[in-house]
């Protein structure tokens, strides 16, 4: 069996162990003779495979008891709509961070719900961040909203603002449980599963109860976050088989040692790539300015387009998968999430070093 090294950007690589236990039980699950996925999802043996994936979560994530763990379909795109129409009410507004191409999506879609206050736009084409540590916050805003890493062009907050009684809402898609967060300093986090946790298909909500409770009642029953509160992501069919890897994925992140020790991984992995570049006197230029460069999404450019192009090519026939930057930002981009190990970030830095000896 050959594993490449692989930095898709989503979906990505998983851990290998979750991926052979899913193969262990595929054919007969725990003796009930059959794969989780040909289960009823209200089973006993699939209820406890949905209950310890949100368990796991709690636990590895530090998740405060006043707030729900939700599992929702529709990725964090149908979060973008989902979340204005649950909290802003009737005449009411919130703010938008706009720190990417995601940022953006975002505030496209609470704009057809709300007249929303973009606080902060980049003019520099998203290659630094703003400093939100005495941000101004709309006398109607809702919520605040901001993505914590913006995966397109690689750049990632280091901190979190202070928004006091306003709640914080993150889009977390491609940094969740990447490094220690404290999830008391939110309303709510979302995330597409498929960067950091498993599979496309599930989508991770962390929501603090009471903005559950006080949301916007006239939505249709599937539209409102109490639906899915109430029957603990169960009011219609779950996305059983995405739940059963992503608790694959946090068995597995528990046994090597929870969030801590996935976030001295990650730091080391970024800090290999980014020293290469300095070390490469310019040949491989980041795109992010410094002191925002994201630890997730590393993202550069060479010379030429041409010189680019030959380098992905080169780098796929080395078995680097996925380094095409994003079509919006160009360039390179290799995604370093929790599943990557250092050993295939620190393969590419070595296969970096002999493409530029051999392309001067
Ligand atoms: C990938 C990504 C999304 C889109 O996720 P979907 O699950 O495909 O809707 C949104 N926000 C961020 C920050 C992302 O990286």
């Amino acid at each position: 069996m050959k594993r490449v090294h692989n930095f898709y950007a989503g979906p990505a690589g998983l851990p290998l162990e979750a991926l052979q236990r899913a193969k262990e039980e595929l054919l007969d699950f725990e003796n009930t003779g059959m794969s989780i996925m040909e289960t009823s999802h209200r089973s006993k043996a699939y209820d406890k495979v949905h209950n310890e994936a949100i368990s796991l979560l709690r636990e590895l994530m530090g998740i405060p008891e006043n707030y729900s763990v939700l599992f929702l379909q529709g990725g964090a795109s149908m979060q973008f709509a989902m979340i204005p129409m649950n909290f802003i009410p009737e005449g009411g507004s919130a703010d938008y961070i706009n720190t990417g191409v995601w940022s953006t999506k975002a505030i496209k879609e609470a704009k057809i719900v709300a007249d929303c206050n973009e606080t902060y736009t980049s003019t520099n084409g998203f290659k630094d961040l703003p400093d939100l540590s005495n941000i101004k916050i709309s006398d109607n805003a809702a919520y605040v909203h901001m993505t914590s890493n913006n995966t397109i062009y690689g750049t990632q907050f280091n901190s979190f603002p202070d928004t006091g009684k306003t709640p914080l809402i993150c889009d977390m898609s491609s940094d969740i449980l990447s490094r220690k967060v404290d999830v008391s300093k939110f309303g709510m986090i979302y995330a597409g599963a498929q960067k950091n946790l498993g599979p496309s298909g599930v989508t991770i909500l962390i929501i603090r109860n009471d903005l559950i409770e006080n949301a916007n009642k006239t939505l249709p029953t599937y539209f409102k976050y109490s639906t899915h509160a109430d029957k603990n992501s169960l009011f219609n069919t779950a996305p059983t088989f995405g739940i059963y890897i992503l608790r694959n994925v946090l068995l597995w992140m528990k046994g090597i040692g929870g969030v801590e020790e996935i976030e001295k991984i990650n730091t080391a992995k970024a800090d290999a790539a980014y020293s290469a570049f300095a070390a490469s006197e310019g040949y491989y230029k980041p795109v992010a300015n410094s002191g925002f460069e994201s630890k997730m999404n590393i993202t550069f450019r060479l010379k030429t387009e041409e010189l680019e192009k030959k380098f992905i090519a080169d780098a796929e026939a080395n078995d680097f998968i996925g380094c095409k930057g994003h079509r919006d930002a160009g360039g390179i981009r290799i995604s370093t999430y929790n599943a990557v190990s250092l050993e295939s970030v620190q393969e590419f830095v070595k296969f970096m070093d002999k493409f530029r000896n051999e392309n001067k």
